[in-house]
């Protein structure tokens, strides 16, 4: 099963795509996560996109495509795998259709978290806080200015994306404002769902 978690910043989508992929055996692919390691790593994407990345605005979409495309490649994704913060523009979904139809893939099902933009801004300063408590390092862009901006390039670059995969029949949307259990457990339903609309028109995901 191939997945799609779309939604603003701190909406929960690294967390139930931990979920999915501990229960479902699928791959968790999140380029955030991917970027974070090559600026760690200090490789030549890495230093491409750290200064746009702690200012909350958006990698270019050739570097985030091109990092997709590899990964996907990959023989642990031919089981399936969830993309956690990709596409987030309408450039990439374009590029992951290409790429998916290329491999002779599909994408099953698109979660769309809704949630209240209020709420955002503080579980993103809890994240920081507990995420200081437990002795770890806060990312470089939880802090309210990039926030701020992260959530204009949700607005402006990632939520056409909602339109885009309701018009492909792909869009699922949830509660990610619940309790982390009660959204993991609506989006199971969702897939229950997904699987039997293909077994019942026998397409194959
Ligand atoms: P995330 O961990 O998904 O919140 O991503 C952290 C940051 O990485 C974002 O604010 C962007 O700067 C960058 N990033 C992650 N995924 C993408 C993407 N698909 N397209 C562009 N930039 C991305």
């Amino acid at each position: 099963m191939n997945l799609i978690l779309l939604g603003p910043p701190g909406a929960g989508k690294g967390t139930q795509a931990q979920k999915l992929a501990a229960k479902h055996g699928l791959v968790q692919l999140s380029t955030g996560d991917m970027l974070r390691a090559a600026v760690s790593a200090g490789t030549e994407i890495g230093r491409k996109a750290d200064a746009v990345m702690k200012s909350g605005g958006l990698v270019s979409d050739e570097i985030v495509i091109g990092i997709i495309s590899e990964r996907i490649e990959q023989p642990d994704c031919a089981k399936g795998f969830i993309l956690d913060g990709f596409p987030r523009t309408l450039q990439q979904a374009d590029a992951l259709g290409s790429l998916l139809a290329a491999k002779g893939k599909a994408l099953d099902a698109v979660i769309e978290f809704r949630v209240d933009d209020q709420i955002l801004v503080s579980r993103i300063e809890t994240r920081a806080r507990e995420t200081l408590a437990a002795g770890g390092k806060v990312r470089a862009d939880d802090n309210a200015e990039a926030l701020k901006t992260r959530l204009m390039a949700y607005y402006r670059e990632t939520s056409p994306l909602i339109g885009y995969y309701h018009a492909y029949r792909k869009l699922c949307p949830i509660d990610g404002m619940a309790a982390i259990d009660q959204v993991a457990q609506e989006i199971e339903t969702v897939l229950t769902g997904v699987k039997n609309a293909t077994i019942a028109t026998g397409t194959k995901g």
